[in-house]
């Protein structure tokens, strides 16, 4: 039976990175060795590491003065490098979720935290939109996809520089780095596996705080070493690469968008339509990369039994996340539009059975 994988991440990846990477895996690049057994300073693997930023560059139109990095650590790395290298002593942060709240955590140890705004009086179901920003604070932080939530947030307009956490729409939908100081993501939604960060820098944004860094904490020891400091994550990273050389080939982020919307409306569009589901998101703000959604409250009794049914079907990983309930169908790039159609096609089934 054919697998329809709806996990929020680690998750489906193009077929093309996978057949790639496991071809590398046994012959990398004619050595005649695995990509997991080659110096990353090897000519092939800097080749590998070289096209990977330069499409990433490509892919978002990253301005000039920027540099694109690497890393290992996780986004979660990220929740602490970030204030450590560019926070004053004070920076803002808007809360839209468990993640925006663990990158404030981290934060904290460092300065003093403004969180501008909460939608937390909600459980996260929406983005506030309306809020001020301390024009002394360093940052405004902001979380562009709420993978728990399922909320898209678009880069606040403000008079300070942001810093996004990319890590479950980057590549979905373009992008306006130049708004940015720092933006990051873990690679294991819309990248590759997990193992790999992706962070990109403002280069003179840099440089500017007094703290004393560690050194593997600093960018711009990475930034001066070409993500090459320690050893990257080089199984990673080229199965990052041939996400990327995939990605292009479908016309890149903004043909890469059109499909993300209209198989976002596939099932939002079913959601609203069926008497047994209701999505959790208020629909001006509903992500096109988590679609969460619970049973309607007069058949809520039937959670089990639509997770049973769906997992008959081949549909993995639809549980939602505890602090929400009901269900999320994660639907990144790679996700054809089958899979999210087979989704449809089952809640209709199970509509007509009740
Ligand atoms: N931020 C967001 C938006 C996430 O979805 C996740 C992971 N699901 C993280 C941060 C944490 O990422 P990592 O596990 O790579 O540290």
């Amino acid at each position: 039976m054919k697998k329809h994988n709806f996990y929020a991440g680690p998750s489906i990846l193009p077929e093309f990175t996978k057949e790639k990477t496991a071809e590398a895996v046994v012959n990398f690049a004619g050595t005649g060795l695995s990509v997991m057994e080659v110096s990353h300073r090897s000519k092939e693997f800097v080749a590998v590491m070289d096209e990977a930023v330069a499409l990433v560059k490509e892919l978002l139109k990253v301005p000039e003065g920027y540099s694109v990095l690497f890393l290992q650590g996780g986004a979660s790395l990220q929740f602490l490098m970030a204030p450590y290298n560019l926070m004053g002593a004070k920076a803002a942060y808007l809360n839209t979720g468990v993640w925006s709240k663990k990158a404030m955590k981290e934060a904290k140890f460092f300065g003093e935290v403004v969180e501008v705004a909460s939608s937390g009086d909600a459980n996260f179901n929406y983005v506030p939109k309306q809020f001020d920003t301390p024009a002394d604070a360093s940052y405004l932080h902001y979380t562009s996809n709420n993978t728990i939530f399922g909320t898209k947030v678009d880069a606040p307009e403000v008079n300070i520089p942001l810093i996004a956490d990319m890590s479950s729409d980057i590549f979905s939908r373009p992008v306006d780095v130049a708004k940015h100081d720092l933006i990051y993501a873990g690679a294991q939604k819309n990248l590759g596996p997990s193992g790999a960060t992706l962070v990109i820098v403002k280069d003179e944004a840099l440089g500017k705080v007094d703290r004393p860094i560690p050194t593997m904490l600093d960018y711009r020891i990475h930034i001066q070493n070409e993500s090459m400091f320690n050893t990257p994550s080089t199984l990673p990273v080229f199965a990052c690469l041939q996400t990327l050389r995939w990605l292009k080939e479908q016309g890149g982020v903004e043909a890469i968008e059109k499909v993300n919307i209209e198989k976002a409306a596939l099932l939002y569009d079913e959601i609203d339509r069926n008497k047994l589901f209701q999505a959790t998101a208020v629909k001006e703000d509903r992500s096109l990369m988590n679609v969460t959604f619970v049973m309607t409250p007069e058949f809520v009794e039937l959670e089990k039994e639509f997770n049973d049914f769906a997992v008959s079907r081949g549909m993995i990983g639809l549980k939602g996340h505890r602090s929400v309930g009901g269900f999320r169908a994660s639907i990144y790039n790679a996700m054809p539009v089958d899979s999210v159609q087979a989704l449809v096609d089952t809640m209709q089934e199970f509509e007509k059975m009740h």
